[in-house]
């Protein structure tokens, strides 16, 4: 049912502006979704399409600070800072070392938590309302470790997980196999997260939902925005080719983009973009039910529509550099270890932006500069979990809905 809150404009049609757009209009507003691309080629293009509830632990914690030296000297690490890019991210990075204060820590926990005890309430809704329920998988992630040295290393994720009451079964070598019979006989233990199920085409997912937006009677235009009329709030949207688009409300939600466009209102995020990448394997010669972390090697594999994605790792580089498709490549090399018969000759490879900010937690928030403007960003590595959440939460604010939970730990004006 709508508020009547005028026409809306909804900057970037990721997972996360596609699904706001959706919810927006699926309550009867009058809605416009605008990217300078087509829906979905953005960082929701090629994720490892992970619903990882489990994943929201910030990265700013003692167990990553612990490591990072190691995974900064070795060239194939998890994590990589191009030295030309080191200037321009201290600011993000003093933020960074600023949100691994021990106090500071449990409460980003927290706030992951919440959103991710909705996850499956929203999504389930979403997919529902969509007829799009076939597109989630049935099957959960296994977590590999080689060795009790590997499991007590990442005991400190698995005791936050039982704090906040998060499901996993801790499995042995024999029942691990039993579940996934490709896996090497070198992993001893794994734990099983049954609710980090996945979406079967991450990309499909955007295209389905902008697809059902239209034809609710939700309207796409292309253009790149580069610009705001405002007056009492923002009147309007420029594109880049001239044309204005007449908005009351405005919601930002251009990915790692974001940053950009805030600072054109006056209102700055510390938004980096942490790029991971993917190696899509059309013809594994392997089949699998579980998508698989091994947190010692620093990789993911998910089965997806089109074969088995490989993907992961960190690379601080900004926006503007050239892919270094060497570090899909040594994620696939990890893969191997774990998966001995994986073949990946006929595979294609792919470098997306996650949109980060220094603690971890997305911001879902109103403006604190200007009336009608709203934020959705900064979902880093989680942004295909978040995204149903996301879009609920934001529509209950842009239509003057109160919230399912607080939002304070997520607004844009807490750095
Ligand atoms: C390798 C990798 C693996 C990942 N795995 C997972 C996972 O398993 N699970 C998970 O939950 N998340 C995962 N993520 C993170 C997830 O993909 C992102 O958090 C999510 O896609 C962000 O969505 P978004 O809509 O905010 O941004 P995007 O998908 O990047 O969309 C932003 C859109 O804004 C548009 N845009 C930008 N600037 C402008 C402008 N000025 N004008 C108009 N349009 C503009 C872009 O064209 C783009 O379409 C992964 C990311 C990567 C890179």
């Amino acid at each position: 049912m709508s508020n009547n809150v005028g026409r809306i404009a909804v900057v970037g049609a990721g997972i996360i502006g596609t699904t706001i757009a959706y919810e927006l209009q699926r309550r009867g507003n009058d809605v416009v979704l605008i990217d300078r691309d087509a829906p979905g080629k953005g960082a929701s293009y090629g994720n490892m399409a992970s619903i990882a509830v489990t994943e929201f632990l910030p990265a700013s914690r003692p167990s990553v600070w612990a490591q990072m030296p190691k995974w900064l000297l070795d060239p194939e690490g998890p994590v990589r800072i191009r030295p030309s890019y080191l200037p321009r991210l201290t600011p993000w990075f003093l933020r960074f070392l600023a949100a691994s204060r021990p106090s500071k820590l449990r409460e980003l926990e927290a706030a992951g938590a919440a959103l991710c005890h909705r996850v499956y309430e929203d999504f389930d809704e979403l997919l529902e309302h969509t007829g799009l329920a076939h597109m989630l998988s049935a099957e959960g992630c296994l977590s590999l470790y080689a060795d009790e040295a590997e499991f007590r290393a990442d005991r400190e994720h698995i005791e936050v997980l039982e704090r906040f009451g998060f499901r996993h079964e801790i499995l042995g070598g024999n029942a691990i196999r039993d579940l996934e019979p490709a896996l090497t006989t070198k992993i001893a233990k794994a734990v099983l997260f049954p609710d980090n199920r996945s979406v079967k085409d991450p990309y499909q997912l955007v295209l389905k939902l902008s697809e059902q937006f239209l034809s609710l009677g939700g309207r796409i235009e292309q253009g790149e925005v580069v610009d705001f009329d405002k007056g009492d709030g923002v009147r309007a949207v420029r594109l880049k080719d001239g044309r204005a688009i007449d908005a009351s409300q405005t919601v930002l939600c251009a990915g790692a983009h974001t940053g950009k466009l805030a600072r054109l209102l006056g209102e700055p995020i510390p938004l980096e973009t942490e790029r991971g990448y993917h190696t899509q394997i059309m013809d594994p010669g392997i089949s699998m039910r579980h998508s698989i972390i091994w947190p010692a090697r620093a990789f993911m594999v998910t089965p997806t529509a089109g074969g088995i994605r490989v993907g992961g790792t960190v690379e601080m580089a900004g926006l503007e550099a050239v892919p270094d498709y060497r570090r899909a490549k040594v994620l696939v090399k990890r893969a191997k270890e774990a998966l001995p018969d994986l073949r990946a000759n006929n595979a294609t490879e792919w470098m997306g932006h996650r949109p980060a900010l220094p603690d971890t937690v997305p911001v879902i928030s109103s403006s604190a500069k200007h009336r009608g403007v709203f934020y959705a960003t900064g979902h880093g590595h989680l942004g295909l979990t978040y995204a149903a959440t996301t879009g609920r939460l934001i529509a209950d604010l842009v239509t003057g809905i109160a919230p399912p939970i607080d939002l304070k730990p997520y607004r844009v004006d807490r750095f």
